[in-house]
């Protein structure tokens, strides 16, 4: 399928069923703004879970916070943000257009004159006022990035855990930054979904942490289903690192328009600690009793973006195949992913075969998530489900009645397994399992 057929064909199909609308549509859409329909926000809620079960769950190292979005201008001063979270904003003479001079190759991309203004570093933070008084005192920002919340927490989390480096703190959030471009569905929006992770550890080790926290992080999308040749580890070119990173090796992924950024995996340094401990008086260094060391801790940050990643799962997953003559869309998420991973399909209206099917929607709702869909023919009922990729069907039919059993339709192969009801949650875990 041609590239520029995906995009169309992902928009569409997210619009049409009730993945990612555009925001405030019926009175014209809201500049690049969007919002999450049923099934998206149940698809990116399993994004942010499998991060989450991987990062902080299953390590006994790692633990999580959930910061506030309005912050402090202090932290954003003390951190360099104020200052230096900026792009280069040029405007084209001709139409008025304006753009991220780092993102044009000197040409307007929209009329194509060469007459642009020299660039100005444009702030990328949202200023709004906390309280009744306009005025510098009641200034506050838009968190940019969920980073900072763990910086300035560091302390009373590790006190509170009694946590030795290495340890890490973790949040996924939202985070606003008034980019000068946004675009390309929900590559880029001026509202977005971060999860991040600030992996604190003795200077010493930064590098070898920093190596495992690549290979960690690369596996996981890897994991979920991204094929190895749309997934690739770009390290930074020396003159491309922010100022605070020893290193950085981005995850990229195979967007239809090329390569682009799902995911950087920094070498920090101790700039962050080090600047809240000059800005606050607070020290913010490690005595580690063991060695007779006091150091302020190197940090390793995996920051990831969840909606941007759901977009290259949702990319990655979309496939149409000819059936019988007719194109079958499916969507081939990892069953992790999926909004839903079984729908109990009743082949008719009749009470009795509502009753059965209703009693499993029950039994397996408890656990998984469950569609119920009893319109139309069974054969739309499955391309319904193939398209927003349900891995599992499972069909009551009349025989149920009799053999107190279910068909198991697979979303991939389209085979079908009779499965006996009181067995169908552990098949089900059986096929899940793993995975
Ligand atoms: P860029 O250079 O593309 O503006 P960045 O390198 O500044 O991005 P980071 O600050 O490293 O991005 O943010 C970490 C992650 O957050 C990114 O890899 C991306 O997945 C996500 N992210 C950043 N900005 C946006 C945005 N405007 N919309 C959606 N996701 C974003």
């Amino acid at each position: 399928m041609a590239d520029v057929d995906l995009m169309d064909k992902l928009v569409s199909m997210c619009k049409r069923r009730g993945f990612i609308f555009p925001s405030a549509e019926i009175y014209g859409g809201f500049r690049s703004t969007y919002d999450y329909g049923p099934l998206g926000v149940a698809m990116l809620r399993n994004v942010k879970n499998a991060w989450w079960t991987s990062v902080v769950q299953r390590r006994r190292d790692v633990v999580g916070i959930d910061a506030a979005i309005l912050s402090m201008p202090k932290i954003w001063e003390s951190s360099g943000h104020l200052k230096t979270f900026t792009d280069p904003l040029v405007d084209c003479r001709s139409c008025k257009e304006r753009w991220r001079e780092d993102q044009i190759d000197g040409r307007c991309p929209n009329c194509g004159s060469t007459d642009l203004t020299e660039s100005r570093a444009f702030n990328l933070m949202f200023k709004t006022f906390v309280g009744p008084t306009e005025d510098s005192a009641s200034v506050a920002y838009l968190r940019p990035e969920t980073a900072q919340g763990m910086f300035v927490n560091y302390r009373l989390v590790q006190q509170a855990l009694r946590l030795k480096p290495p340890f890490g703190i973790a949040q996924i959030g939202k985070s606003f930054r008034n980019e000068i471009t946004p675009g390309n569905f929900v590559f880029r929006t001026r509202e977005f979904e971060q999860m991040e992770l600030e992996f604190f550890v003795p200077p010493a080790e930064a590098k070898t942490w920093h190596e495992f926290w690549i290979q960690e992080r690369y596996q996981w999308y890897l994991n979920l289903g991204i094929s190895p040749e749309k997934l690739r580890l770009r390290p930074h070119d020396p003159d491309e690192l922010s100022h605070y990173s020893a290193g950085t090796t981005d995850v990229e992924f195979l967007f239809p328009w090329g390569w682009g950024e799902l995911e950087g995996i920094a070498n920090r340094t101790d700039f962050d600690l080090s600047a809240h401990a000059t800005g606050s008086g607070e020290d913010l260094s490690y005595y580690d009793q063991a060695s007779g060391e006091r150091y302020v801790p190197y940090v390793i940050e995996p920051a990831a973006g969840a909606t941007r990643a759901m977009m290259s799962f949702l990319l990655a997953a979309y496939d149409e195949e000819e059936v019988a003559g007719e194109i079958r869309t499916v969507l081939r998420l990892h069953p992790k992913l999926a909004p839903y991973t079984v729908a109990v399909l009743p082949l008719s209206k009749k009470p009795e075969l509502q009753g059965l099917s209703e009693q499993i929607f029950h039994e397996i709702s408890a656990t998984m998530s469950v569609d119920y869909d009893d319109t139309q023919s069974i054969g739309r009922r499955y391309r319904r489900q193939d398209e927003i990729g349900t891995p599992f069907c499972l069909t009551v039919d009349f025989e149920s009645l009799n053999d107190s059993a279910v068909t198991v339709r697979d979303r991939d192969t389209m085979q079908q397994e009779r499965v006996p009801i009181v067995d169908v949650l552990a098949y089900l875990r059986g096929r899940l399992e793993g995975l």
